[in-house]
C-alpha cells in the first residue's frame, strides 16, 4: 500500500507546478488502506480545507488511477507532526513546531494553559486537571468528555497527557483517536501482530481515546476495546474518552460497553459563550503575532458562534489571505473572510437607523423613545430588542451599537443582548417578535 500510495503521489507530481505539489501534497501522509477507502493525514484544518477546495478532483483522479475506481478518500489531522506549512500554522509558532520532538503523539499545544476557560467548559477543564492531577486514582475512570466539533475535546484530552508527561518524562501515555485504535487493530490482524497490538495498548498507565462515536458498528473492534479496557481498568489505570454525544445515544454500541463508558465521570462542553469567543479570538490573535483591533475581534465573535475550530480558522485565513495578497487586515477583509465562513448574506447595507425604525413599527413605540432614556419596561424592552439587532444583524461593536442609542457605554449594550437572549429562550412572546424582525429586517433587503 505505500507503493500505491507513492504511485498516486508520483502522478501527482507529474501532473502539478511543483510549489503547489511542494506545499500541499507533500507534506500529506499515508495511514490506512482498506478495500475502499485511503485515509491520509494533513498537518492542519486549514490544510485540508485548502486541498478540499483546490486539488481535491486531482487527487482522487489519481487515487482512481491507481486503485479500483470510486475509492473514498479520507483525511484525519494530524495530532502531531512537524508542521511543514510554518507560514500557514501562524498558532503553533514556526519555531517551535521546528524543534519539536515527537513524544507519544501528544500535540504540544494542547496544554491546559493554552486551554481558555468559560462557563461553557468549566466542569470538563476541572475534571480533566483533576484526572491528570492524580491519574486512575478516583472515581473519574473512566473519564468521558462530549460536546459538538470543534469545542475542545481533543484539546483537553492531550492536555491530561501533556500535563501527566510533564511530570513524570516517560510515563506510558497511549493517545489515539479511535479510528487510529481500529487501524491499528485490524492491521495487527492482517498482520498476525495482535499481541504487539494488545501490548502497546494494555501497557498503558493512561490510555486517551479521541472520538469514541466511530466505534460505532464496528463489533470486532468494539469487543477488542472492551478488552483493553477492562484490563487496563482492573489496573486502575486511568482511561479518559471524548465523543460527540452521549454513548447511550450511539448507534450500534453494544449495551455493555455503553455501561463501561459511563460508568465514571461523563462530563460536557457547551458551545463558548460571547465573552469566552472574544477571550478566546485575543488570545489565538496574539499567539499567532496578529494585532487586532477590538472591534475586529468583536465583529468575528458575533458572527462565529459554534465552534472554537471556526474562530481559529478565521485566524489562519485572515493571516494567509493577508500575506498571499500582501494587504493588511482591516475591516474588508475580516468581513469578506467571515462572509465566506459563515456563508454570506448576513451582513449588508442595513443601518441601526432601519432596524430601529422596523422596531418601531412592531411595537408601536417611537423611535424616539427607542433611543432615549425613558426605563419605562415597553420602551426599555423595544430598546434592547433593538440592540440586540444591531448586533445580530449588523455585527456592529458593542461601542459603536452604544453611540446609535444615545451613547450608552458598551456593557449596557452587552447587558440588553444578554436580556433579550435569555428572554428568546424563555418567553414566547418576545422570541416571536425578534424572529419576525429579523425575518423582515434580512428579507427586506433581498
Ligand atoms: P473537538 O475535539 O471538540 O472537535 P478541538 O479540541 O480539536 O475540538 O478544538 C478545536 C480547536 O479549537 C483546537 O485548535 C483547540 O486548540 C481550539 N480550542 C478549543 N477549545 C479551546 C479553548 N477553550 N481555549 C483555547 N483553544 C481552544
Ligand atoms: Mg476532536
Amino acid at each position: 500500500m505505500e507503493n500505491t500510495w507513492k504511485s498516486i503521489k508520483n502522478h501527482l507530481k507529474e501532473n502539478l507546478p511543483s510549489h503547489a505539489f511542494n506545499t500541499w501534497l507533500e507534506p500529506i501522509g499515508l495511514i490506512g488502506f482498506t478495500e475502499d477507502e485511503i485515509v491520509l493525514e494533513v498537518p492542519n484544518q486549514f490544510f485540508y480545507e485548502w486541498i478540499e477546495s483546490h486539488y481535491k478532483n486531482q487527487i482522487s483522479h489519481a487515487a482512481n488511477a491507481f486503485t479500483k475506481n470510486n475509492i473514498t478518500i479520507k483525511y484525519t489531522i494530524a495530532p502531531d507532526k512537524n508542521i511543514k506549512l510554518e507560514n500557514f500554522d501562524p498558532i503553533t509558532g514556526t519555531a517551535e513546531s521546528k524543534s519539536k520532538v515527537k513524544k507519544h503523539n501528544l500535540n504540544s499545544k494542547y496544554t491546559f494553559a493554552s486551554f481558555i476557560e468559560g462557563t461553557n467548559n468549566q466542569f470538563a477543564r476541572a475534571a480533566a486537571t483533576s484526572v491528570a492531577g492524580s491519574p486512575g486514582n478516583h472515581s473519574y475512570n473512566p473519564l468521558l468528555i462530549y460536546g459538538g466539533v470543534g469545542l475542545g475535546k481533543t484539546h483537553l484530552l492531550h492536555a491530561i497527557g501533556n500535563f501527566i508527561i510533564s511530570e513524570r518524562e516517560y510515563a506510558d501515555i497511549v493517545v489515539a483517536s479511535s479510528e487510529r485504535f481500529t487501524l491499528d487493530f485490524i492491521s495487527s490482524i492482517q498482520k498476525n501482530k495482535t499481541e504487539v497490538f494488545s501490548k502497546s495498548y494494555r501497557n498503558a498507565e493512561a490510555l486517551l481515546i479521541d472520538d469514541i462515536q466511530f466505534f460505532q458498528n464496528k463489533e470486532q473492534t468494539q469487543e477488542q476495546f472492551f478488552h483493553t479496557f477492562n484490563d487496563l481498568y482492573q489496573q486502575g489505570k486511568q482511561i479518559v474518552m471524548t465523543a460527540d454525544r452521549l454513548p447511550k445515544e450511539m448507534k450500534g454500541l453494544t449495551d455493555r460497553l455503553v455501561s463501561r463508558f459511563e460508568s465514571g465521570l461523563v462530563v460536557d462542553i457547551q458551545p463558548p459563550d460571547y465573552e469566552t469567543r472574544v477571550a478566546i479570538l485575543m488570545e489565538k490573535a496574539e499567539q499567532s503575532g496578529l494585532d487586532l483591533p477590538y472591534d475586529i475581534v468583536e465583529f468575528m465573535a458575533t458572527h462565529i458562534k459554534n465552534n472554537i475550530r471556526e474562530l481559529e480558522g478565521t485566524i489562519i485565513r485572515l493571516l494567509a489571505y493577508s500575506s498571499l495578497t500582501n494587504c493588511e487586515i482591516d475591516f474588508d477583509l475580516v468581513k469578506k473572510v467571515v462572509r465566506e465562513r459563515i456563508g454570506g448574506g448576513l451582513f449588508t447595507d442595513i443601518t441601526a437607523g432601519d432596524i430601529i425604525r422596523s422596531v418601531s413599527e412592531a411595537t408601536k413605540i417611537s423611535e424616539r423613545d427607542i433611543v432615549g432614556s425613558s426605563r419605562r419596561m415597553q420602551i426599555a424592552e423595544a430598546r434592547q430588542i433593538a440592540i440586540y439587532l444591531c448586533r445580530e444583524i449588523m455585527g456592529s461593536s458593542l461601542m459603536n451599537t452604544g453611540m446609535q442609542f444615545g451613547g450608552r457605554d458598551h456593557t449596557t449594550v452587552l447587558h440588553a443582548c444578554r436580556n433579550i437572549e435569555k428572554k428568546i429562550k424563555t418567553d414566547k412572546r418576545i422570541s416571536h417578535l425578534v424572529r419576525a424582525l429579523q425575518k423582515d429586517i434580512t428579507f427586506s433587503l433581498a
